[in-house]
């Protein structure tokens, strides 16, 4: 096969390998670490707009945005601006500031599924809370969550389907105790049958199902809206909290996540990424009544030193101030298609089984052929095409997070042009994989 010339990773191979003697696996965060892709990781030097540049000076056009938060891409002036003008009046003070206001001003005002909410440092931190939450408020244990969704590394999440269709999880991290795991139920996505099958059985110590609404952490794996609205009648039917994890999804695939796209509304929703233009910022939501239920005004404890740090919450109040403006969304999904429709276009004209799935700014790249795949266990786990793509885009300046189960993000940062550069390189590749 015809491979173009390796950019030089010189100084990257040499960071690597002191970090690898500083941390597990080198990296702080494992999907880092480049494991299912070819080569060690890039060290990144600078971002602004849409591209990066490595500590070798190679400059990519950059889809994997931190992973999502970045919707206004690299260093937006509105962001740095309002962050710097923050960080003079001092880092943090552990007492309320005018600007946990102003976020939370920002996002309830345009927001009708919650009424209260409260600040965290991290998705995984969200989750964590809006769990015992749940628990808190209804008197029960048992958490549903269904195989394939992602929700940081939560001991009751880390939990992945036993044998048998409606079942206790068992765990998928070494150091959960089974005493965790058996308090977590897992179904496949997308099945109503067992879904129905596991409320009926289960409803009477169900505290909670979880959910990403729009499944983006392990391929995109996109519900049928008729599933999403039988979850939402059953936790009505049976008094069970629907809790839609909308970390990737809120204020990307609209400024109210998928709850605004589907029209379906939660019982409690958990944010990140996005929410903290860049800065780790994490938030759950729900009703007053179930709000009041969080310390100090309820008997649910949860509290953080850095939570609602001012300058954490002027970064998301400068991006979701951004994200507010009319027409926001539409152009970034107009634009987004564009350069999906450019490439699917392609594949679909040469026949390669290959397919970007996406929805709103958030695209997958699917090696599975033509068909439409919406629960976990339909992925090739073959990840070779993902490989080469991979390999062949950093080559040709295109960065995309190191996994072929991960996504990628379209910012409002991404030209036009920028985006046709990188679909001619995806074609390129395309080219190389099938023809
Ligand atoms: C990223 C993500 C998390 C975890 O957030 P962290 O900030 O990485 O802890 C949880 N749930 C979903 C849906 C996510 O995409």
């Amino acid at each position: 096969m015809q491979t173009s010339t390796d950019i030089s990773r010189k100084t990257s191979e040499e960071l690597f390998e002191k970090s690898k003697t500083y941390f597990p696996g080198g990296v702080n965060s494992p999907v880092r670490a480049f494991k299912s892709v070819d080569g060690n990781p890039l060290f990144i030097k600078k971002g602004d707009g849409c591209r990066i540049w490595d500590e070798d000076n190679n400059e990519f056009i950059d889809f994997c945005c931190s992973w999502g938060p970045l919707i206004l891409g690299h260093n937006h002036p509105e962001v740095f601006k309002k962050v710097v003008e923050t960080m003079q009046n001092g880092a943090s003070f552990g007492a309320p500031t005018r600007l946990e206001n102003e976020l939370a001003e920002l996002i309830l005002n345009r927001n009708p599924f919650i009424e209260k909410i409260r600040f965290v440092s991290s998705g995984t931190e969200a989750v964590m809370s809006a769990l015992r939450l749940a628990r808190g408020y209804t008197g029960k244990n048992k958490v549903l969550k269904f195989e394939g969704c992602y929700h940081g590394h939560v001991d009751a999440l880390l939990v992945k389907a036993g044998s048998g269709l409606v079942t206790f999880g068992e765990s998928s991290s070494a150091g959960v105790p089974e005493a965790f795991a058996n308090q977590t139920l897992v179904l496949p996505l997308n099945d109503e049958a067992a879904l129905r099958e596991c409320f009926k059985e289960h409803h009477a110590d169900m505290a909670c199902v979880i959910i990403e609404p729009i499944p983006a952490n392990n391929g995109l794996l996109l519900q049928e809206k008729h599933f999403l609205q039988l979850l939402r009648e059953l936790c009505t039917e049976y008094n069970v909290l629907l809790i839609f994890d909308e970390v990737i999804s809120g204020f990307r695939v609209a400024f109210s996540g998928a709850a605004e796209l589907y029209g379906i509304t939660p019982d409690m929703v958990t944010y990140g990424k996005i929410i903290g233009g860049g800065l780790p910022v994490g938030a759950y939501g729900a009703s007053k009544e179930i709000m009041g239920k969080v310390s100090p005004d309820g008997p649910v404890y949860q509290a953080g030193t850095l939570s609602g740090n001012p300058v954490a919450m002027a970064a998301g109040i400068a991006q979701l101030t951004e994200c507010s403006k009319p027409g926001f969304y539409e152009t970034l999904a107009e634009k987004t298609n564009h350069f999906t429709s450019r490439i699917n276009n392609y594949a679909n004209e040469k026949n390669y089984p290959f397919e970007l799935v996406s929805i709103g700014s958030i695209f997958w790249l699917s090696f599975n052929g033509k068909k439409r795949i919406h629960s976990a266990e339909e992925i090739d786990p073959n990840m070779n095409g993902f490989r080469i793509m991979h390999r062949e885009l950093l080559n040709r300046g295109v960065y995309l997070g190191p996994s072929g189960y991960e996504v990628g993000f379209v910012s409002e940062a991404h030209s036009l042009n920028d985006l046709d550069m990188a679909a001619k390189a995806m074609e390129e590749v395309l080219d190389m994989i099938y023809g």
